[in-house]
């Protein structure tokens, strides 16, 4: 075997430069991840699908958020991988510890509870430390003030299919300011109260709550009792400035102070798709069929053929969570009255 010689390797080309970039102007975005150094291998395998199929295309940057310092090799392997600007920001400790007006020893039993029931981080206090933060202080971390919109990315996510236009202009194009690709229910030992709190804001914030909200997408009984289904938020594409709104902000506060995050183990999921629910009118929701994604256990493949080919997917028709009974995706399509997609109907 002829080894390759020095003048047999052609240099690789320079960082954006390699006549793929899409033309036009770009949107003020960011992609966003919270992570701990220990979970480097696991979002260079993320960031490698989506700049495959995204973002070598875009360029847009991409900002890392830790409540420790990162280290070096998270720096380097991720700078590396992504095709905009890195960032990479800590987490001030008062974002990431208990708020003073809670009583860490009934949190303290109520993990020892969980940890009995087996409810799943039902022990952890930084899976607490973790939801909270996503629910009420990234969009605020002074990274992000600089973007109007993000694109949440977890690690050991997949792409399947290309993406070949720009879903933050699309979002703003279309006046959309949430979006999810899959939902589900939330198990119900996590938020038993959750509800209740929403239920006095509601009343105590009248002015927040959209005229054409999706209500019935989280209810069967027009707000009594909550149905659980949410937006699984590991995949996020939304809007910041929605967040960073004073409505947001009430209905964050008022959660905090009742201090589910603790004393249950009130998740971002659930947190933000009764936000996106109740404040945002139905038209500002939007959910990405063409958008195929993977977060263990789920997938979300698009049903209809000619999608797949025409984006050149990977993923199995078979493995799409949507038109499954613990999905709540064909609610969310009722409550929207939308065609469903093509093939749905060999899923069910
Ligand atoms: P799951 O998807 O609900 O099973 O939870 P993950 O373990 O994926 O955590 C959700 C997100 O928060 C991921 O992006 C993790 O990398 C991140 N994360 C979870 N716990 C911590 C933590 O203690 N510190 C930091 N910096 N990130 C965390
Ligand atoms: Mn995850």
């Amino acid at each position: 075997v002829k080894k390759p010689s020095v003048d047999d390797t052609t240099p690789s080309p320079p960082k954006n430069q390699l006549g793929m970039t899409a033309p036009g102007p770009r949107m003020n975005a960011t992609f966003v991840t919270l992570a701990r150094n220990s979970d480097v291998w696991d979002i260079a395998r993320s960031i490698r699908q989506v700049e495959d199929r995204f973002n070598r295309k875009f360029n847009y940057d991409w900002v890392f958020l830790n409540d420790n310092d990162f280290d070096e090799t998270f720096i380097k392997v991720t700078t590396s991988l992504v095709s905009g600007k890195t960032k990479y920001g800590k987490i001030p400790t008062d974002h990431w510890s208990f708020p003073s007006w809670i009583d860490t020893d009934k949190a303290a039993r109520v993990r020892e509870e969980m940890k009995e029931k087996q409810i799943i981080y039902g022990d952890s206090i930084s899976y607490r430390h973790m939801c909270r933060y996503e629910s009420g202080f990234f969009f605020r971390h002074p990274l992000m003030l600089d973007y109007e919109w993000y694109w949440r990315v977890e690690p050991s996510i997949e792409l399947f299919c290309d993406i070949d236009y720009d879903t933050f202009k699309f979002m703003a194009d279309h006046g959309k300011k949430y979006s999810f690709v899959l939902s589900l229910y939330e198990y119900v030992e996590t938020i038993p109260t959750l509800w209740d709190s929403v239920k006095t804001f509601m009343t105590k914030h009248p002015e927040h709550i959209a005229q054409d909200n999706s209500m019935a997408f989280l209810s069967d009984d027009d707000g009594k009792t909550y149905n659980h289904c949410h937006f699984w938020s590991n995949f996020e594409i939304g809007n910041l400035n929605w967040l960073r709104s004073q409505a947001y902000i009430d209905y964050f506060n008022h959660l905090d102070q009742d201090g589910g995050f603790f004393y249950e183990r009130w998740g971002d999921a659930p947190v933000h798709s009764i936000a996106a629910g109740l404040m945002l009118n139905k038209d500002e929701l939007h959910f990405f069929n063409d958008i195929a994604y993977y977060h263990v256990p789920f997938t979300h493949c698009p049903t209809s053929e000619k999608t797949r080919t025409d984006l050149k997917c990977h993923c199995n028709p078979k493995d799409n969570f949507d038109w499954n009974g613990y999905s709540c995706t064909s609610r969310f399509f009722e409550v929207n009255n939308m065609q469903k997609p093509e093939g749905y109907d060999k899923q069910q």
